[in-house]
Formats: C-alpha cells, structure tokens, sequence
C-alpha cells in the first residue's frame, strides 16, 4: 500500500473516527491523501488552515425520510440523501443516485471525489452528491413518479440554481430528472431551469448531456494515446456496464476506429468478437430496460456469461463503467496478463487499490475517475450555462466544448503530475491539480 505522509496519517485517521463504518468514504480519501505528500510539505499554510481536514468534513448532510405508494397501495419507505460536501468554487453540484446500496458512506465518498473532479475541470462548480436506497428495477413509470415526487418534496428547500443543483447517476437518468423537475416546478411555481442538470433537450437540457461522461472518457483516453502517438485504431476495447456511461463510452470507441467486444450489467456480461452492435443494446438498454441475456439471444455470434468477471476477455483498453470496487486484484492480474495498456475510469472509483498498484507495477496507464469521467459534469456546467443565459447550442458547438475541456484536464494531470515529482502518472496529477484549485481557493474566503 502507497505511504502516507506522516502529517496526514492523522487526519486519515480522524476520518476514520469521525465516520464509523463507512469504508467507501475512507478508501476515496486515503487515496487522494496518498497524492497530497509533496503538496503539504511546499505549502505549509494548507496544514496552518486546516484545510484538509476540513475539505473531509462535509458542510452540509440531509438525510430525510422518503414515503411513497406503490401501485397495490402498500405504503413504501426509502431514505434520502444530500452531502453537500464543499461550496468554495461554486454552487454544489453532483449527482443523484437511486440504488438499494445506497447509505451514507457510498454518498459521501461520492461527493468528496465530486469536489477535486469539479475543481479539475477549472469550472465554478462545487462538489455534492445525494440519492437514496430505493431501487427502480421493475417499478412502473408511475411507482418512479410517486418516488421522485416525495423525494423533492423535501429536498427543493435545500436547492437552488445559485445553492446546489443535482443531476443524474446510476438508476437516475432522463425520466427520474424529469419527475423531480416537475416537482421543484410545482412546489416552488419557478421554472428554474438551472436548479437541476440532465434535462430533456425540449424543456432546458443541453445537446450532449446524455453522451458526455461516456464521450468524454473516450475523448481522455484519445489523449492518453496520442502521448504515445497511437490511437483507437484497431484496438479491443471491454467496457463494463450497459448503462449510461457505458453506452455512449462504446458508441464514441466505435467512432473512433475502437472495437468493443464485451459489456456487462449486474447479471453478467456479453462477448461479441465482432463488437458490440450499440442499436441492439440501446434498443434492448434505453427501449426496453432489458438485460444482457436478452442482447446475447439476439445478437448471433456473441456469447452471454453469468458468473465470472468481464476482465478475463483481452482487450487492449479496459473502461470500467458500472460502479466502485467492480475491478480487484485478480481482475487487474488478468487484464495484465491479457496484454491490456490503458484503463481508464468511467464510473467512480472502479478500481479497488490493490488493483491500482497491480496495474502501476505493470506500467498500465491508468486514468483514475475523477480525471476520465469528468466530461459529464462539465457538461453539466454547460448547461448551467445555457440555462443562465437562456440559449442552447448545437450538438457539434457543444461535443468540441467538451473535447476541449477532456484535453485541457489531461493536460492539467500530466503537467500536476510533473511538477510534483510523479511525471506520467495521473492519479497524483488528478489528485494535486484538483485539491489545489479547491484549497486556494478555501484560503482566500477564510474560515468557512
Ligand atoms: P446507469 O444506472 O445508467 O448504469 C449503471 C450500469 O452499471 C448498469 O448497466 C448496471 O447494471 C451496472 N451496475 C450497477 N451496479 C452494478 C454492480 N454492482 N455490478 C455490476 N454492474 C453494476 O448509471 P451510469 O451509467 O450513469 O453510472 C455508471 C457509473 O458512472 C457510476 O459509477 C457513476 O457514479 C459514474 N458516473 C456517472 C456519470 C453520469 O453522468 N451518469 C458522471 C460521472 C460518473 P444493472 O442494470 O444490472 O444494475
């Protein structure tokens, strides 16, 4: 396990007691400490101001009561949550996710590693993220509705397009955005299209919103490949999940010359050696809200797997999309193995630490989350923007805004990484490059 430095064990460790059994939260903060070493020991006064200890205590948590009607009439019971982690560069902003493994400890690792992600992408947009332990897996659309209707009946007090403005993640995609707008709408009589992000193109969204977390993970790992002048060319690519990350991730590695040969979802995942055909999936995916199986019984020549890890199939590029810790330390040894140069982190936190230190060992590249996956809150932020000054963009205007922004945080990483003693690795160059945008930024408002 990466040291860390001895200043922080004891911040590391004051997290530890202060947020018992949260160990998602833990592992997300060890691992940007790990980064932070050379940082403290060139600027003292971020030790003076305590400002890492107080960059790990959330500013605000709401954690509320969600009742609800099924359609048999059974009252339901969920919990909600909101962690507004850190308001220093801009109005919180971080997604929604609706899954039954959602507690406390998921969203506040979450909404820490929004903080550096946001501050990575030099927006002014601070780091939040909420959701609650319901599952919409086969609920009607009007189960969903009445959820998401209690859901904002208590979160819109604590909203705001200057204050803190949601937008989607797993289980929370255009309908759910669209229930809890409505919501906001009817109890506050605002139409404030900037209170929420992720909205349908015809009532306030952005063109590229829906692609951009995918999009941009490709647009990062385009970058990473020209660094060693090469491409997508050619190249097997295993993309896991099937969501929304996942999907618009294959369609641009298919645009860019890339084949992806197997994805996943939470049953098992699909191998199709001639790549995956994305109308089926989405078809299957977005239409049907159908599974895997279902792809691999209609697509001849693929295969479906239902135990067992999609890391076995050789690739040369790995884009874990689904969700945090999906890929171990056997999984690492067997993309190692299998002669796999690039992973890069379309969801959060992906990869468990032995994982990483596997692939570091081996001289995989590695693009951590908050750096590769950092296309769709900036999107966001482009919508934020359309809604402020009331225009919207075209879908080309807005996918080159985004290409720019993926190559200006790869160039960030690589340049961070560099001047801190770690040249060509973007775990530390993420790390650094985010914290010190948000710590200068906490030393100039003083102690808040
Ligand atoms: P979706 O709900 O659209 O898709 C999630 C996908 O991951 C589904 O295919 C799901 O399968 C699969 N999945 C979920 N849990 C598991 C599990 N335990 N094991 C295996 N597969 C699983 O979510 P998104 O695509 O929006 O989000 C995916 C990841 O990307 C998350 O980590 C999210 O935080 C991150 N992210 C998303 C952003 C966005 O803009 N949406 C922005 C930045 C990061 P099943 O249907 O079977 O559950």
């Amino acid at each position: 396990m990466p040291v860390l430095d001895e200043t922080l064990i004891s911040v590391f460790e004051e997290v530890v007691r202060r947020n018992p059994g949260e160990a998602e939260f833990h592992q997300a903060v060890r691992e940007v400490l790990e980064s932070l070493g050379p940082v403290v020991a060139k600027h003292p006064e971020y030790a003076d101001e305590a400002i890492i200890r107080r960059l790990c205590e959330p500013e605000r948590q709401i954690i509320f009561r969600v009742p609800w009607t099924d359609d048999a009439g059974q009252v339901q019971l969920n919990r909600g949550f909101r962690v507004e982690f850190n308001s220093a560069l801009g109005p919180y902003k971080g997604g929604l996710r609706f899954h039954p493994s959602v507690y406390l400890g998921i969203v506040k690792f979450l909404g820490f590693e929004q903080i550096f992600k946001n501050a990575l992408t030099g927006m002014p947009i601070g780091g939040a993220k909420g959701g609650s332990d319901f599952d919409p897996k086969g609920r009607s659309n009007g189960e969903v509705m009445r959820f998401c209707q209690s859901f904002m009946t208590e979160l819109y007090r604590h909203l705001g397009e200057y204050t803190d403005v949601p937008a989607g993640d797993i289980g929370v995609g255009g309908r759910e955005i669209g229930y809890l707008f409505g919501q906001y709408k009817r109890i506050t009589n605002r139409y404030e299209s900037g209170v929420l992000t992720g909205k349908g193109l015809s009532w306030g969204g952005s063109q590229v919103r829906t692609e951009a977390t995918g999009y941009g993970t490709v647009f990062f790992v385009d970058e990473m490949l020209r660094a060693t002048a090469e491409s997508f060319d050619g190249k097997r690519v295993v993309v896991s999940g099937s969501g929304n990350v996942a999907i618009y991730a294959i369609e641009k590695v298919h645009q860019r010359g890339g084949r992806v040969v197997a994805c996943s979802d939470s049953d098992g995942y699909a191998v199709d050696p001639e790549g995956i055909d994305l109308d089926l999936l989405k078809e299957i995916k977005n239409g049907r809200r159908g599974r895997m199986s279902d792809y691999v019984a209609q697509r001849p020549g693929s295969r479906y797997v239902a135990d067992g890890s999609i890391w076995e199939v050789p690739c040369d590029i790995a884009l874990p999309c689904a969700t945090q810790n999906e890929l171990n330390g056997a999984d690492a040894r067997s993309l190692v193995r299998s002669g796999c140069r690039i992973v890069a982190e379309g969801a959060n936190m992906p990869t468990t630490p032995e994982a990483i230190r596997v692939l570091r060992d081996a001289e995989v590249s590695f693009a951590p989350g908050k750096a590769a996956n950092a296309g769709g809150v900036a999107t966001s932020a482009l919508e934020m923007q359309q809604n402020a000054s009331r225009d919207s963009w075209t879908f080309e205007h807005t996918e080159a805004r985004l290409a720019d922004i993926m190559r200006s945080i790869h160039e960030r990483c690589l340049t961070t990484a560099d001047a801190y003693g770690s040249p060509g690795d973007y775990v530390v160059g993420a790390n650094v490059a985010g914290f010190i945008r948000v710590a200068d930024a906490m030393l100039a408002l003083g102690h808040v």
